[in-house]
């Protein structure tokens, strides 16, 4: 039987005083200001039980890691069509990167490089009136816990200097892949990606993909299958262009996000979450990415 706590804290301290601790995101101004000291770790067992070390409280910017969430909730709704507008192969490049989309005329290579997501954005603009309040009834309603809310002026930093993201959007409508008004989809964009939440909440939203598409509060969210399928999308393109890098050092489908989340799933055992908001080159939380490295190496838990 591990001891999951005493492996969880015996990580945090060997990774807390580490001086080399990367780049704070700085091209969404408002993520700037974030003490890069900041580290926590949270994971949720499919048994219930949680173990935690260090920050795994404190809200942070969830950024990309949001993009799973925005599959997960239209993914009932549209099912396999949703492929008809977006492929399912890694792309081996940023995740902002417009050279691709205009080569592949307009289909986006994943649901979780910026373009894919803004076609999921697009689909919830379609299908609700007030799609920011939707999506976040989702998000509470999966962690059980109403005080969720996005952080409005992350939502207005990207808005100002999100260029390469409304080039994104256009390119999409001038391809004929976006039914709504660029400003409309990329308002709801922006917000999802501004949504604040804890290691532990995060582990908490991610529990259906641990447990086949069933959430924390035991409502079936997703088909055994879809469940099966974004866990495998997490696994090939959770990582920008080190997705690679990711499954041959950790092992685990995950999602990182520019604000120093990443969240990893062990199906049928557990989610863990990982907040550092420090980055490497690739834009992936230098400390998360060791830290769950040292995770399965400790544990022997892995996919493979
Ligand atoms: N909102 C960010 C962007 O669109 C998300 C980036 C990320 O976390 O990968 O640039």
């Amino acid at each position: 039987m591990i001891d999951f706590q005493k492996v969880i804290e015996s990580i945090y301290v060997e990774l807390k005083d580490d001086i080399n601790r990367g780049e704070i995101a700085s091209y969404i101004p408002e993520l700037s200001t974030i003490d890069s000291q900041n580290f926590g770790i949270h994971l949720k067992h499919i048994d219930g039980n949680s173990y935690s070390s260090g920050d795994w409280n404190i809200p942070f910017s969830i950024q990309s890691i949001s993009k799973v969430l925005s599959l997960a909730f239209v993914f009932p709704i549209y099912k396999d069509t949703i492929w008809e507008r977006i492929d399912v192969e890694p792309s081996g490049n940023p995740f902002n990167q417009l050279s691709l989309l205009e080569l592949e005329n307009g289909i986006p290579r994943n649901p979780f490089i910026n373009a894919g997501a803004i076609v999921i954005a697009d689909m919830l603009v379609s299908h609700f009136d007030n799609p920011k309040h939707e999506f976040l009834n989702f998000i509470k309603d999966l962690t059980n816990d109403q005080t969720i809310n996005y952080n409005y002026d992350v939502a207005k930093s990207e808005q100002r200097t999100g260029f390469r993201n409304y080039a994104a959007a256009n390119l999409l409508k001038a391809f004929d892949n976006l039914e709504n008004h660029v400003d409309d989809v990329l308002d709801f964009y922006f917000h999802q990606c501004a949504l604040e939440l804890t290691c532990e909440q995060l582990s908490n939203a991610f529990f259906m993909f641990a447990n086949h598409g069933i959430c924390l509060q035991q409502k079936k969210r997703l088909s055994q299958s879809q469940a099966k399928r974004i866990n495998a999308l997490m696994l090939t393109c959770g990582f920008y262009d080190e997705a690679g890098e990711f499954a041959f050092e950790v092992g685990l489908p995950g999602k990182s996000g520019v604000g120093g989340g990443i969240i990893a799933v062990l199906p049928n055992h557990f989610t863990i979450t990982t907040w550092s908001p420090g980055l490497n080159q690739k834009g992936n939380s230098l400390i998360g990415m060791k830290a769950l490295e040292k995770f399965t190496t400790k544990t022997n838990l892995s996919i493979f």
